[in-house]
């Protein structure tokens, strides 16, 4: 196979040719990276690479309208939040381009005898591997600081979500990055393998699911190369009856439905106090029952699933979950008169903590609710499953809203709120099944660069 189709979510048809590069490619692709890597004296100065990564922002900026249509045609997310992915690209851009000649070493003090002191030095050849729900945006968000602190990068998009990474690399050549710094191979799983396993690669960031997680972590461990995983989760909301719930269920919604669904933050669990379940189960049930539906170009609250595996995944989930006992509140089905892969908000009670659905990430809109008695019942309910990467505490007590941050397993906890706008300056990663390493903020800087220590004795 050299080439393969990509489709349109919306409507099932194929929209464009993809290369499927070969191994020999990517060999290439990366001894290119390292020639580059090696070669440019220039590149290596901080201010030079923040001008380029500024240039890039602004040419993101002048192409936006293209690169937010190609997203919601090879996604299927609504076009209002393709356009925020694509300013949040340019953020990422800006961010870095900004911190970079700003982050520093230090000098260690070891008496008049010796003078100390760090330097952060880039890895080498950055191999990133990410999935199809950001493909743009998550792919600035790896590549934007391994570029600030001087790595060249070769990113492999989704077979399921490769378009707009090809046209940030052209952006990134546009913009005065120079050649091998940013580079794209496209393909399937054995692509990225290949990335993995090549010697010349130094570092690896993998954004995905678990399961390919522990595949491309065993492989990094053969070779004994740094890795940064950001895989999936099963975020919960954790509602108590102080809860400012006008305020809270717009924001639950929003978690939940952002993308379809099909987020690894994706707040997919609502863990509720006993005494105002059935408020809260009806507020959201309401609110989710009035999303609209439709192609992402329509700019619908909701658009299609990636694919339709994708959206027999989420059925099989919730068929189970029914005939494991739970009911469903509001969704469930596919909408009528609708040709792409798509599925409405669901709400699903009863299906308790045991449950694969209450577990397991469905990928597509769909909430398991559970109910709780008391702050430490809330906690065990919150840090119940293999994931943990964000949560969001709904509370007026601020004792309680301290206390309970402190004591749910994830990478993120917000309070009266889930998510902000970008998240760029915010250190983001999970922990146990959501992977390793901090992505996003100064975190990032650190994770794309390795610390030296230079003694010299006097
Ligand atoms: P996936 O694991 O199926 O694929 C991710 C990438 O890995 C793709 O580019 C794929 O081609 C590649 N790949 C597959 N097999 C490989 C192998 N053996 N070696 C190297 N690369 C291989 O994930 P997906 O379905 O594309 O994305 C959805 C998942 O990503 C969800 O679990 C979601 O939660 C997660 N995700 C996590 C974050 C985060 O920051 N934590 C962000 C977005 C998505």
């Amino acid at each position: 196979m050299s080439s393969f189709e990509t489709i349109d979510p919306a409507t099932g048809a194929a929209f464009a040719e993809v290369h499927e590069a070969s191994a020999a490619e990517v060999d290439a692709v990366v001894a290119t990276a390292a020639e580059a890597f090696a070669g440019n004296r220039e590149w290596r100065v901080p201010h030079v690479r923040a001008g380029a990564l500024t240039a890039v922002a602004r040419r993101v900026e002048e192409r936006a309208a293209e690169l937010a249509e190609l997203e919601t045609r090879d996604t299927g997310k609504p076009i209002s939040q393709a356009r925020a992915d694509v300013v949040a690209t340019a953020r990422y851009f800006d961010y870095y381009a900004g911190a970079v000649d700003k982050f520093e070493g230090t000098s260690i003090p070891l008496g008049p005898d010796f003078v100390d002191y760090t330097v952060r030095e880039p890895h080498g050849v950055c191999a990133q591997i990410i999935p199809w729900n950001y493909p743009l945006q998550v792919a600035a968000r790896c590549a934007a600081p391994a570029l600030a602190t001087g790595n060249a990068v070769v990113v492999k998009p989704s077979e399921l979500g490769s378009m707009t990474p090809r046209v940030l690399a052209e952006i990134a050549l546009e913009a005065g990055v120079p050649e091998g710094f940013l580079q794209v191979v496209t393909g399937h799983g054995p692509v990225g393998a290949a990335l993995v396993d090549n010697p010349g690669v130094a570092h690896v960031t993998f954004v995905g699911s678990a399961a390919t997680g522990r595949v491309v972590a065993h492989a990094c461990a053969e070779r004994l190369v740094p890795l940064e995983l950001e895989l999936g989760g099963k975020s919960p909301s954790v509602v108590f009856a102080d809860a400012d719930l006008e305020r809270a269920v717009p924001v639950i919604v929003k978690a939940l439905i952002q993308n379809a669904g099909q987020s690894c933050s994706a707040g997919t669990r609502v863990l509720v106090a006993a005494a105002i379940e059935d408020e809260l189960l009806e507020r959201l049930a309401t609110a989710l029952a009035s999303q609209s539906i439709g192609p992402g170009s329509e700019d619908a609250d909701l658009g299609p699933l990636i694919s339709a595996a994708q959206l027999e995944r989420a059925e099989g989930m919730l068929e189970r979950a029914l005939a494991g006992g739970a009911r469903t509140l509001v969704g469930g089905a596919r909408p009528a008169g609708q040709e792409g892969w798509y599925l409405e908000p669901t709400l699903v009670a009863g299906a308790g903590p045991e449950a694969e659905i209450f577990n397991e990430e469905v990928f597509g809109p769909v909430l398991v609710a559970e109910s709780f008695a008391g702050e430490a019942a809330a906690i065990r309910l919150a840090n119940a499953t293999p994931y943990g990467l964000v949560a969001s505490v709904w509370t007026a007590d601020v004792g309680r809203a301290h206390r309970v941050a402190g004591a749910i397993e994830a990478g993120q906890v917000y309070v009266n709120s889930y998510g902000v706008a970008g998240g760029v300056e915010l250190p983001f990663g999970g922990v146990r099944n959501s992977g390793y390493g901090r992505g996003k903020g100064l975190a990032a800087l650190h994770a794309y660069s390795r610390v030296k220590n230079v003694c010299v004795a006097l």
